[in-house]
């Protein structure tokens, strides 16, 4: 009988994944035939070499075409997934789930022996405007997951909420005769904005090349309405009237992030605590919706979330580190 050999995981240039051949999760550089999982087209999860990859890029359709078209990687290279089905890899089976943090952000299953392994990738339980729903979190032994906000600290108002007083800003500044200006990741927080503001009011939206370049990979999937403008940083502006010549530049700049809750950015003229991430009660959640059994983390707030799992809830967790575990 063929003997079965067991899933290791550490933290090694991203998530690195051994069970007799080896898989790469969201690697810092690419490392030759090793496959390489990308959950997301945000740079920090995108190997820094990834033009001269000579790896395979296993990622969802949308994350696939940034990696081409934004990151400029080995177009042969790119694999594309669709949510829900599986693939062979390195012996396992691997099958992406909506993560909805930004548009086309997927959670990897990984199978092998009837062991069930889940790395989140950035992830939002609670989804967004321009995403493929909420988090759709299947039930693994054990989890990997993100906790960029896994701090009791950090405690989301409802972002129905926030969005309202979003549309409820943009529509003051403009009725004032300026322009309300976001600063915004180009994917992501970008076609978050974009969408909110087609959705709930009649204004332009102009957006830069950058925000631009991501909008039109997502468009096949979320119908955004948005027109280009050249300006320094990446923003998303609306306006009134007829977009030539507006002098973007002297509106009104606001930012939508979860940091908002603990900064306060000097010439800002609004922070509103927005999030594309899950907050702590929402990882909490997603580690209820996984059953896992045994919890590892990566990014952020690692020890104060580990802390709270082993302690109030008895979960068997510790932030991932250089060292193997056996799962
Ligand atoms: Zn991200």
């Amino acid at each position: 009988m063929k003997r079965i050999i067991g899933m290791k995981i550490r933290w090694n240039n991203g998530i690195e994944v051994s069970n007799g051949s080896r898989v790469l999760m969201d690697a810092k550089r690419t490392v030759e035939d090793v496959p390489i999982l990308i959950t997301h087209a945000h740079s920090d999860h995108v190997p820094r070499d990834v033009r001269r990859s000579k790896s395979k890029l296993i990622a969802t359709s949308i994350t696939g075409r940034a990696l081409k078209s934004v990151y400029r990687a080995p177009k042969e290279l790119v694999v594309a997934l669709d949510f829900g089905k599986e693939i062979e890899v390195g012996q396992m089976r691997i099958t992406p789930f909506v993560a909805g943090h930004v548009p086309g952000s997927a959670m990897f299953l990984l199978e092998k022996g009837g062991r069930r392994v889940l790395y989140t990738g950035d992830v939002n339980p609670r989804g967004g405007l321009a995403v493929e729903g909420p988090a759709d979190v299947p039930e693994a032994d054990v989890l990997i997951i993100e906790t960029t906000y896994g701090s009791p600290k950090f405690r989301f108002p409802n972002q129905n909420f926030v969005r309202a007083k979003i549309v409820e800003w943009a529509l003051s500044v403009v009725s004032e005769g300026s322009i309300p200006i976001f600063s915004v990741y180009p994917l992501g927080k970008a076609q978050e904005i974009i969408a909110l503001l087609n959705k709930t009011t009649k204004l332009k939206v102009l957006v830069t090349d950058e925000v631009a370049r991501m909008s039109d990979i997502c468009q096949p999937t979320f119908r955004l309405s948005y027109e280009r403008i050249q300006a320094l940083h990446p923003m998303v502006a609306v306006v009134k009237g007829p977009s030539s010549n507006v002098l973007v530049e002297r509106g009104k700049t606001a930012i939508a992030t979860g940091w908002a809750l603990i900064l306060r950015p000097r010439r800002v003229h609004r922070a509103f605590p927005l999030s594309s991430h899950a907050d702590f009660d929402g990882l909490l959640e997603i580690v209820r919706r996984s059953k896992a059994k045994e919890v590892y983390t990566v990014f952020g707030f690692s020890n104060d979330f580990t802390s709270y799992l082993r302690m109030k809830l008895g979960i068997k967790a510790a932030p991932l580190t250089r060292e193997w575990v056996t799962v």
